[in-house]
């Protein structure tokens, strides 16, 4: 039995060492440097495309879980991250060489993977396939999806605002209230003075941002970046996205300028911050977005991005397991099924290729529990969601504890949960776990 995989990046790779650790062959295919995308640079494996980082190390914080789950699971890119780290505080950073010649050197080793460096332009619905080609995916293969799930469930470009948890807004600034008091309140306000709003503006427009490619020119003409806006002139935000008018602060006073934030979720654990279409860089977002009244904490959970993002509307076409649902040989993994980021891309090449793994040998399907960060991001794929869109590890996803605790410990109880849970799965599912482990050693 052979798994055919599509895309030696962040996904493709960790899916295929999976596979091959267990046992399975793969063919794992990758078309660049014949063909490259519009982002990467190099021809190497799991590139990473922009910042060099994997983000927080706390397992207190999410995507700080999601890496240790992965790192109890084995997993190449996390391997490779810690080999290949750079001091940067709390966060995983990596030499990015280092880092891809140690995944694709442990992939070409393998005798259980044959790598090919061609395109993938057609689907075959009969062999076992594992569909990793990214948010860049090519274009022939883009049509094949197309045909596989239908035109109305493959999203291409996008142009999205950051969106933060609402944990981590400072409501003591921050105020509840719609323009004018229409309807009940559900904006959320961070006033501005007169110079906290030029010292925002001259930073927005001096930020480093992802300069757009031609195509981004095209498509995007009539969604204009927040930082482009302001390049029009210092009151052009006051009088658009920023305008304080019938926005009071509770005390009566009007602000000079005032940044909105709508809910994003249903759970009312996120909101987004309103014509805040960004290209900045996520470095950037961060320092930007945390310099307004408020948002001094902002934990931002998704970045915004004005690029090409191809992404399926996961929740019709898969189930928790990532697998299609009307097309059982055929797997969805990495950017392109719904999630969001580098690390999470991995994670969901982890999780898909266990589920293949599983499919093949035992003719079963074994979900994540949702108590784990793994579990919790194939649950936000597979359920219904009317705006859906591809999203970072975050605890707005798990579910909520059903007792009472303090606030302060919350993190840390999902934290001990999600790893109890994962533990109790790996022994319940011991076949999976320990029967090659020695392939890769
Ligand atoms: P990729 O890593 O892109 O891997 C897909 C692979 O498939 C590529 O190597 C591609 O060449 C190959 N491929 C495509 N089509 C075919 C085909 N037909 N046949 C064979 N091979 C094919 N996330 C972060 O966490 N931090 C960031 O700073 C960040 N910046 C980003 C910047 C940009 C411009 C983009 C587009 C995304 C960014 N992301 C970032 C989001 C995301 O995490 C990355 O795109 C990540 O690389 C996704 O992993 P992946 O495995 O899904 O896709």
């Amino acid at each position: 039995m052979t798994v055919k995989i599509i895309g030696a990046g962040l996904a493709g790779s960790e899916a295929a060492y999976q596979l091959a650790k267990r046992g399975i062959k793969v063919d794992l295919y990758e078309m660049r440097p014949k063909k490259m995308t519009d982002a990467h640079q190099t021809n190497m494996f799991a590139e990473l495309v922009c910042s060099n980082s994997l983000r927080a190390i706390d397992i207190t914080n999410a995507v700080g879980l999601l890496k240790h789950e992965m790192q109890e699971l084995d997993s190449l890119i996390i391997k490779a991250a810690n080999f290949a780290s750079i001091p940067a505080g709390g966060s995983l950073a990596v030499d990015r060489e280092k880092f891809s010649l140690f995944v694709e050197k442990e992939l070409t080793n393998s005798e259980f993977i044959t790598i090919h460096r061609e395109e993938v332009t057609k689907l075959d619905e009969d062999v076992y396939t594992i569909i990793a080609a990214g948010p860049l995916v090519s274009s022939s293969l883009f049509m094949e999806i197309e045909k596989l799930i239908g035109k109305q469930d493959l999203h291409f470009f996008d142009a999205i605002a950051p969106v933060i948890m609402k944990d981590s807004i400072n409501m003591d600034i921050c105020y509840l209230k719609n323009r004018y008091d229409k309807g009940e309140a559900a904006y959320i306000n961070c006033p501005m003075t007169k110079e906290e709003y030029e010292s925002f503006y001259y930073e927005l427009i001096n930020a480093q941002k992802v300069q757009p490619k031609d195509f981004e020119n095209n498509v995007f003409e009539g969604c204009m970046p927040v930082e482009v806006m302001a390049e029009r002139g210092i009151q052009t935000l006051t009088f658009g996205p920023l305008k304080p008018v019938g926005l009071e602060k509770p005390n009566g006073e009007l602000p000079y300028a005032v940044v909105q934030l709508r809910r994003d979720d249903a759970a009312n654990s996120m909101y987004n911050i309103v014509g805040f279409q960004t290209s900045l860089s996520w470095g950037e977002q961060k320092r930007i977005v945390r310099m307004i009244p408020g948002l001094e904490n902002a934990e931002i959970v998704r970045y915004g991005v004005i690029h090409r993002n191809t992404y399926i509307e996961s929740p019709n076409i898969l189930n928790d397991s990532f697998q299609v649902i009307n097309s059982k040989k055929i797997f969805f993994a990495g950017q392109i099924s719904g999630v969001e980021g580098y690390v999470e891309s991995a994670a969901s090449g982890l999780n898909a290729a266990i589920q293949m793994a599983s499919l093949v040998n035992e003719n079963k399907l074994v979900p994540f529990p949702n108590e784990t960060m793994m579990g919790s991001l194939a649950k936000y794929v597979s359920t219904p969601n009317k705006s859906f869109v591809p999203m970072h590890a975050n605890f707005g996803i798990i579910p909520e504890l059903n007792y009472k605790h303090k606030k302060k410990e919350r993190k840390e109880i999902y934290a001990r949960r999600a790893n109890d849970a994962l533990l109790k799965f790996k022994e319940e599912n011991h076949e999976l776990f320990w029967a090659f482990w020695w392939l890769f050693d």
